[in-house]
């Protein structure tokens, strides 16, 4: 799960990490009160989208000398950037073209920025540990960096049986350049940093760009989380935040319905049972020459309900051409998913070829339901041919 800039701000302020003071509005008279609390002189009005590139971003019909992040040395200042933002439609590297609705924006103090660093932590995988990544190219994007000057990224890895030490801080901090009294507050916001990303269960925290001011101090100006999903019924707070006008409205009703699906960018929609069983039907399919609109896993119990919901979310998918119904009837039975199946094309219409291959407990029964409901299903005896045939479909169709 994702979280908006203020709030891994709010969330990080808690655990000791250096951040400017700032409030978020969802109005301008919310922005102009914010800026009178703060004081000044200078502020920053900061879009808040769950997407990256707002400074270099544009608005939709907005001026095109402006992006989603604007320095401002009044109040009057702040209103106006305020009307001109909210409601406005920012467009960054990261929100693809059509951009993203602008309704929540964060006033914070503005900050005497004397470097621009950046900064990560994220959980490896392959070491099972915590690896901060620094580089003392902040404010640009961390990926032409990793391309262009990949020796200009450092990365120290932390155990988490031992958690962070003073050499791991040092370390950075030396990479990145600092001195004297910068290196013990750099190992202040690092140490309070690792804090923050265990105890929180984050999956990423990335801040850029991570300021050195004028004074010597080392600050977050930027801040996104990422959280891990299966961690999430700990941190109630946490989960309260999610924002679910950022999130894939097809997604969102996946999670209300215990699916799990990702919406991908080809044109054959899947269901399948099981993670595994549905990552196979994906590379199958790419195999025999397709490409999969969808990852979904409609979990062990596949009643004819939520059949019917996977088959609306996979064809509310205008990319959708033919879909691949991949099930193994183990403890569930292959009759009542057959069932389930005719039900839900007969509800929703269906308008696209289906392919079905069922295997597993009464899979005989389940065929012959199919082949009697007089729908036009297509009916597959494995892997290989259920992928071959949806394929072949969908080129017959177009
Ligand atoms: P994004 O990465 O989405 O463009 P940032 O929060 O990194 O958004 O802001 C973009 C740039 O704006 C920063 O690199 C920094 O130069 C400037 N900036 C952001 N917040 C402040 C602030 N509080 N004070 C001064 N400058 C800021
Ligand atoms: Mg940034």
């Amino acid at each position: 799960m994702n979280i908006h800039e203020y709030q891994a701000k709010e969330l990080l302020r808690k655990f000791g990490v250096a951040v400017p003071s700032g409030q978020v509005a969802y109005t301008v008279d919310e922005a102009v009160q914010a800026a009178n609390e703060l004081g000044g002189p200078i502020w920053v009005v900061k879009s808040q989208i769950h997407a990256g590139g707002r400074g270099a971003g544009r608005f939709k019909d907005g001026d095109p000398d402006k992006g989603g992040v604007r320095v401002s040395k009044s109040v009057e200042d702040v209103r106006e950037n305020a009307k001109a933002m909210l409601g406005a439609t920012l467009v960054t590297k990261q929100t693809g073209p059509e951009g993203k609705e602008v309704s929540r924006l964060y006033i914070e103090d503005g900050c005497d920025i004397a470097r621009e660093l950046y900064l990560s932590l994220l959980l490896d995988r392959a070491t099972s540990q915590v690896t901060i990544m620094a580089s003392t190219e902040g404010g640009m994007e961390i990926e032409e960096v990793a391309e262009e000057h990949p020796d200009k990224i450092i990365r120290v890895t932390v155990d988490p049986a031992t958690g962070i030490s003073g050499f791991h801080c040092r370390r950075i901090a030396f990479a990145l350049g600092l001195e004297g009294a910068q290196v013990k507050s750099c190992t202040q916001f690092l140490t309070a940093m690792y804090n923050a990303f265990t105890q929180l269960d984050a999956s990423m925290v990335e801040v850029n760009p991570l300021v050195v001011t004028g004074s010597g101090e080392v600050i977050a100006l930027d801040a996104k989380m990422n959280f891990d999903d299966n961690a999430l019924f700990r941190h109630k707070d946490i989960a309260g935040m999610r924002d679910e006008t950022e999130e894939d409205p097809m997604e969102l009703e996946a999670t209300k319905h215990e699916l799990n699906y990702i919406k991908l960018t080809g044109s054959i929609g899947c269901m399948v049972n099981g993670a595994g069983l549905a990552m196979a039907t994906m590379d199958i399919i790419k195999l025999k020459g397709g490409d999969p609109a969808n990852f979904l896993d409609v979990g062990g119990g596949a009643t004819k309900e939520r059949v019917t919901k996977a088959f609306k979310i996979i064809l509310s998918d205008p990319n959708v051409e033919g879909i691949l119904v991949n099930i193994f009837g183990g403890i569930m039975r292959c009759d009542v998913i057959a069932e389930g199946v005719v039900a839900a094309s007969r509800e929703v219409n269906l308008h696209v070829p289906l392919v079905v291959r069922l295997e597993g407990t009464n899979v005989e029964q389940g065929k012959k339901i199919m082949a009697e409901s007089g729908l036009p299903i297509i009916s597959a005896d494995n892997l290989e041919d259920a992928a071959e045939k949806v394929v072949a479909a969908v080129k017959e169709a177009n």
